[in-house]
């Protein structure tokens, strides 16, 4: 069978659309897609330095490759941000791969590790807890922010990019239905608020299937094992469900996330939104402290 817009054989069926596409085709209409989601959602400002936050995972570096290609036509610079959390074995590949490709594409690679900013690896701090009040995952997410937060500083970095896709914005918005934050619903846009270190996710409207077909077909190697303290427990069962669905109703998840887009505009209260400084570290929060800073302190880390 050829491709729908070259003479080429075809390798994916992108069903939602209706299109074949060859290797060539697919994955210039990712990197058009992500570059419309950019503009769309004014993710990325003429000049800045964008911190792409690579975890050697399919997302990441499949994030870091497309936004490398943006940038050849765009007036934005990249640096590779990695964050190490001292989990052996796991963490230690991981740099060894993101290193290796970096490299490859011509990307400065910059590694921040848990051990050097806050004293303890992720091995330390867990035992740190007072009984099994916060999750191991908490805990990593909350140092990994400060971590990131702190290398974006550094590095003059204006934005910072994560690799979550489509799937990722509709299993979150589900864990927030579900547990009854709606407050968090309403602040689900991905249009970057005025806030000091913005956040972006330029793969928010592609579907997680095609990022793993287009690190597949343009050959970067990614780290497939998961995480040895993952409990991601509802998300799986959520990602699950989401995709038979899709398979039995094509299209499905498009739709899900134009609906979030509009159920967040309309949920967003800002009343209460009231931006404060941390009086620990100076970061804008809506409390006294900041989270990551209660979390740290919590653990004698603060
Ligand atoms: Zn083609
Ligand atoms: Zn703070």
């Amino acid at each position: 069978m050829k491709c729908s817009y070259c003479d080429n054989a075809v390798v994916y069926s992108r069903k939602y659309a209706g299109e074949n596409l060859c290797s060539n085709c697919f994955s210039k209409s990712i990197i058009r897609k992500t570059a419309k989601t950019i503009s769309k959602y004014k993710m990325i400002q003429s000049g800045d330095v964008v911190g792409v936050a690579v975890s050697g995972g399919k997302d990441s570096l499949s994030l870091l490759y497309v936004l490398k290609q943006i940038s050849l036509n765009h007036n934005f610079t990249l640096q590779a941000i990695t964050i190490d959390e001292g989990i052996p074995g796991y963490r230690d590949e991981a740099l060894e791969l993101v290193r290796t490709f970096c490299s490859k594409i011509g990307i400065k690679h910059n590694v921040y590790s848990y051990k050097k900013l806050f004293g303890t690896t992720l091995e330390q701090s867990l035992e740190l807890r007072q009984g099994e009040k916060i999750s191991s995952c908490s805990i990593c997410g909350i140092l990994r922010r400060r971590a990131i937060d702190f290398g974006a500083k550094e590095l003059g970095v204006d934005t910072v990019a994560t690799g979550h896709n489509l799937d990722d914005f509709i299993q979150t918005f589900i864990i927030n239905l579900l547990s009854g934050d709606t407050n968090k619903i309403g602040w689900m846009d991905p249009e970057p608020t005025d806030r000091k270190a913005r956040r972006i996710k330029p793969f928010c409207e592609i579907y997680e299937n095609e990022i793993v077909f287009y690190a597949f077909t343009n050959e970067i190697p990614f780290q497939s094992e998961e995480c040895p303290h993952m409990n991601e427990g509802i998300r799986t069962e959520i990602r699950n469900f989401l995709n038979l669905l899709e398979k039995n109703h094509i299209g499905i998840k498009n739709n899900m996330y134009k609906s979030i887009l509009k159920v967040s505009s309309k949920t967003r209260d800002e009343s209460g939104k009231k931006w404060r400084t941390c009086s620990s570290c100076g970061s804008e929060c809506t409390g006294n402290r900041c989270a990551v800073c209660n979390t740290l302190l919590n653990l004698g880390l603060g």
